[in-house]
């Protein structure tokens, strides 16, 4: 099952894609994590990235399509995959279509998680994560089941990103409606598009996105 989530920051795409991964066993490709990667093993790419990084810019294009191709290719992806964070602009997801075709492969759907804008303040001004295993978690919304440890990995560090605030937010915003929602209308026009309500609690969205991707699938 080839997915793409695709939603505004802090409408649950990191939440759901792990839980999609529990739940399908094919991995979750969050382009953030993979560029950490990259560098971290000082792939060519990933020195490459580290400059840019080390400098505050933004990665271009090119040094992340090629991220993304190269993560394709290993042997986890072979069942699919769940893209997280990526395509963020019209040409990555044109160079995405055109990487996927020649590894012989096609997207089964493309899933927009709707939150409305008041929502996404709340959610990420409460959002942190485990440190060791990248849980993520909220202060209101979803707490560890024993206070400051990782329900996942039992690890006791946490962490918040410094650009998780309402100020910032409203700048990624205007970022995503301008570079990133065409992409709503691209894959509609591809017959890819499904449309999820993501207002409601975790599991009840988790449950919505895997009865449309599940469908997506039987096509
Ligand atoms: P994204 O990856 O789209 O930026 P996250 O998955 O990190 O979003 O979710 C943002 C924050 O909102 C997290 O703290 C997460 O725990 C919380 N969250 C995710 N989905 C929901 C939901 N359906 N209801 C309430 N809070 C949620
Ligand atoms: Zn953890």
């Amino acid at each position: 099952m080839n997915l793409i989530l695709l939603g505004p920051p802090g409408a649950g795409k990191g939440t759901q894609a792990r839980m999609l991964t529990d739940h399908f066993g094919i991995p979750q490709l969050s382009t953030g994590d993979m560029l950490r990667e990259a560098v971290a093993a000082e792939t060519e790419v990933g020195l490459r990235a580290k400059a840019v990084m080390a400098e505050g810019r933004l990665v271009s294009d090119e040094i992340v399509n090629a991220i993304v191709s190269d993560r394709l290719d290993r042997a986890d992806c072979a069942r699919g995959f769940i893209l997280d964070g990526y395509p963020r602009t019209l040409q990555q997801a044109e160079a995405l279509g055109k990487m996927l075709a020649e590894k012989g492969r096609a997207l089964d759907c493309v899933v927009e998680i709707a939150v409305d804008d008041e929502q996404l303040i709340e959610r990420i001004s409460g959002r942190f994560t485990c440190a060791n295993c990248g849980e993520g978690y909220h202060d209101i919304f979803k707490m560890p089941k024993v206070a400051d440890t990782c329900d996942r990995c039992g690890s006791k560090e946490f962490k918040r990103r410094p650009d998780d605030n309402a100020d910032t937010l409203r700048t990624r915003l205007q970022a995503y409606y301008k570079e990133t929602s065409p992409l709503v209308g691209y894959y509609f026009a591809k017959g890819l598009l499904r449309r999820v309500d993501g207002m409601g609690e975790i599991g009840p969205v988790h449950a919505a996105i895997r009865e449309v991707v599940e469908r997506c699938a039987r096509r």
